[in-house]
């Protein structure tokens, strides 16, 4: 049996639904297929739970501190773990079923279920389904990796898939992985009541950000009392009789860590080892991410690959994004570019990390004359009124052309406050334009322009 359509998504996630919903409305016959949940990594088991959770675990925080703010709660402060997954799990459950209302209601649009994978440039087959399309947009999205860590196999390990599963709160939970996921499950399991210790490699977390940032986030997290153990290079996993036995083999400290639940959190890999992406010759890089040129298309004519999959983005928006280019491209004849994207993003631990464009560490690399404006969240007026002054604010400028290059706020609303300096980025404005606005008092946001009133050189 054999279906003709005008173009094929492969995958259901966070590009390729609104690309379906562009595609069908200028006419076409599309099929979106999706082997397991509508909605992909973000709606079931990445930003949306764990955003719901880090909110829990921010109102348990702000119980149990009610005091620093004159409030009297009367007895303990107790948190209902399995209520908070609930929670977490009717936010995911409301998206999804929204989300495949509209895919099912789609003037055009076939919701298939199953497995899709290549026979050919043309044509993929799910089940008994051979579907054929001259258009195929591949969205399939990443998982979480697995190290080969010594030991792995021989003890039970969690992802942020089983995470969300869990339904009694772990005595201690080791997370394998001082990034971006580790650090907000970390923070989040600790407020819960968990005792929680973070394992990283490298010699600070999220080490790909600047020192500063990083030892800000390390100081935030081991206030409230989050273990950290850097440096650990050799890790290896073992049974115990107390839970699963960690060696760190760390500078300082016990070399080994016994933990009652171990999160391997180290990074994602792309989903595309079981798509027969050789039968449609479609190349992939060493690391399984399917390779695409600037708009995204692969090396062969009529496939595209948007979100995860294609490594040049690892974020729910640089996935949406990916669908809006390929659209403008394929619908509007527009010439839009990956290249054009002004990369942006969040930790979301409390507070949150909004981050653009480039850190300091990569400005210095480029060996150009550079301007810097930093200021602790200890001397931002709204910070001190919620008693939430731990990070700080620091913004990059290009010396000759003054426009700014990347910038970092890791304070109370950082993840939000980060847009001024987005919207400048993109509008590819000259810093003074933003020097000279007025901002609303008291806000972060704020301290934007008094940050570029206060410029300073730095070496490179
Ligand atoms: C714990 C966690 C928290 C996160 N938090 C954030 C956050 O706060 N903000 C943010 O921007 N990003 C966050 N992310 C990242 C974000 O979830 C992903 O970047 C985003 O979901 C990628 O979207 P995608 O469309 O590329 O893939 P996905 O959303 O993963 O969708 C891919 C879909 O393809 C389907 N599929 C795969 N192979 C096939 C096949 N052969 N046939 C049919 N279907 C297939 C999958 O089942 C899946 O539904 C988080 C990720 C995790 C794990």
């Amino acid at each position: 049996m054999s279906d003709n359509f005008d173009a094929i998504v492969i995958g259901a996630g966070q590009a390729g639904p609104p690309l379906a919903d562009k595609l069908t409305r200028a006419g076409m016959r599309v099929a979106v297929i999706e082997r397991h949940l509508v909605g992909g990594t973000c709606v079931n088991t990445g930003c949306m739970p764990t955003k719901t959770l880090v909110a829990s675990a921010y109102a348990a925080h702000m119980a149990r501190r009610a005091n620093d703010f004159g409030v009297v709660i009367d007895g303990a402060v107790r948190v209902d773990f399995e209520r908070v997954q609930a929670r977490a799990h009717q936010v995911t459950m409301n998206a999804r079923n929204n989300l495949q209302e509209w895919l099912r209601n789609m003037s055009g649009c076939e919701l298939i279920e199953g497995h899709a994978r290549f026979e050919s440039p043309t044509s993929v087959r799910v089940g008994e389904r051979m579907l054929n399309a001259s258009k195929i947009f591949i969205n399939v999205g990443a998982r979480a990796s697995r190290p080969p860590l010594d030991g792995v196999d021989s003890v039970p390990t969690l992802n942020n898939t089983s995470m969300l599963e869990l339904r009694e709160l772990p005595d201690h939970l080791v997370v394998i992985g001082g990034s971006y996921i580790g650090l907000e499950f970390a923070q989040m399991y600790r407020r819960f009541g968990a005792r929680v210790t973070v394992v990283e490699k490298s010699s600070h977390l999220i080490s790909r950000e600047d020192v500063e940032v990083s030892e800000a986030i390390e100081q935030l997290l081991a206030e409230e009392g989050i273990e950290i153990r850097t440096h650990a290079e050799c890790i290896r996993l073992a049974a115990h009789k107390d839970g699963i036995a960690v060696n760190v083999n760390c500078e300082s400290g016990e070399p080994e860590v016994v933990g009652s639940h171990v999160l391997l959190a180290v990074g994602r890999t792309p989903n595309t080892h079981d798509l027969g992406l050789d039968r449609a010759g479609v190349k992939c890089d060493e690391r399984g991410y399917i390779e695409v040129d600037d708009a995204l298309a692969t090396n062969v004519p009529g496939i595209w690959a948007m979100g995860d999959c294609n490594g040049k983005g690892a974020f729910t928006h640089t996935a949406y994004n990916d669908h809006e280019i390929i659209a403008a491209n394929v619908l509007e004849g527009a010439n839009r570019r990956v290249s054009d994207r002004v990369l942006a993003y969040a930790l979301y631990t409390d507070p949150p990390l909004g981050r653009v464009g480039m850190t300091l560490m990569q400005a210095r690399a480029m060996k150009r004359r550079l301007l810097v404006g930093t200021r602790p969240m200890t001397r931002v007026g709204r910070a001190i009124e919620k008693a939430e002054t731990h990070g700080l604010m620091q913004i990059i400028v290009d010396a000759q052309s003054h426009k700014i290059l990347g910038a970092a706020i890791l304070g109370p609303g950082g993840d939000e406050a980060i847009h001024g300096v987005i919207d400048m980025m993109n509008a590819e404005a000259a810093y003074p334009l933003l020097q000279w606005s007025v901002p609303v008092h008291p806000t972060v946001s704020e301290l934007i322009p008094t940050l570029l009133n206060e410029l300073q050189p730095v070496g490179e």
